[in-house]
């Protein structure tokens, strides 16, 4: 299985978390993100969670901020949260009642520094909602069907699931919230260019969910893939999720930014 160097972890962006943590903490870049999130209108809405069904899109300084939150978690809620990261990498294909790995009870356990893509949802209306929404379902169907190519049955459920927008969301009047997505990406993206190169954040819009990011860091993105396949099959075949999360958890260690021990195993 895969074995990664323990001092310093590389991120999916190729370069050092522990490094780049220091840096947005000297430059005051997590202060920069709180403004941004705190520029957003209070508003309210049904509190359903359907938006909830997966780990959000992050930055680059959201993975940072995320990171650097979660390692004050304690140790256990910390081994917690990774065990359901990977579950949510590996599985959430065949498993259409997992949620993002921060829902608990229908409620978001880090509304406070929940990320822009939550921030947004509701906020921004697609030109054309029933085109958004049929666009989502085409995605998650031409996936559906990839998998299906290499021995996956994936639940309809999951197909379905996926949310483009949502009227629901109210400001303070009782009007429709809205804000400018497209700005408010922009302003994070620009604290991003503060980390790493500008092509970097231009091409690759370095926008991967916390279990991506994780993942990445433990296993090496190349290895994810054929693991993440190599998995559902054996799921599928009916071996339990939890007995192959904990084969691949007693092989690799976390990065020493999600407090793994830094040097040897
Ligand atoms: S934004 Fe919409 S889908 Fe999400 S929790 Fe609120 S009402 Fe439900
Ligand atoms: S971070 Fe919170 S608001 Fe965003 S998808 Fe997860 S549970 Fe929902």
């Amino acid at each position: 299985m895969v074995e990664r160097g323990r001092e310093s972890m590389q991120t999916s962006e190729g370069v050092d978390l522990s490094q780049a943590l220091r840096r947005a903490r000297r430059e005051g870049l997590f202060e920069s993100l709180r403004e941004i999130y705190d520029s957003f209108p209070e508003t309210e809405c049904e509190n359903c969670a359907r938006c909830c069904f997966e780990s959000p899109g992050l930055f680059f300084i959201e993975y940072l901020y995320q990171v650097d939150q979660l390692a004050r978690e304690p140790g256990p809620r910390l081994e917690l949260l990774v065990r359901e990261a990977l579950e949510e990498l590996f599985f959430s294909w065949i498993e259409p009642d997992r949620p993002c790995l921060f829902l608990e009870d229908l409620r978001c356990t880090q509304y406070e520094r929940r990320p822009l893509a939550c921030r947004l949802f509701g906020l921004v209306a697609p030109a054309d909602p029933v085109q958004a929404e049929s666009e989502a379902r085409l995605a998650a169907r031409q996936e559906a069907r990839r998998l299906k190519l290499l021995g996956i049955e994936v639940p309809e459920a999951i197909v379905q699931r996926s949310l483009a927008s949502c009227d629901r969301v109210r400001d303070r009047n009782g009007n429709p919230a809205r804000v400018d997505g497209d700005a408010m990406a922009a302003r994070v993206a620009r604290l991003d260019e503060a980390l790493l190169p500008r092509q970097v954040v231009v091409e690759e819009f370095c926008f991967r969910s916390l279990p991506e990011r994780v993942g990445a860091a433990m296993l090496g993105g190349e290895a994810i893939e054929t693991m993440r396949i190599q998995l559902l099959r054996r799921a599928q075949r009916g071996e339990a999720v939890e007995n192959l999360i904990e084969i691949i958890r007693k092989q690799v260690q976390l990065p020493p930014a999600l407090g793994g021990k830094k040097g040897g195993r």
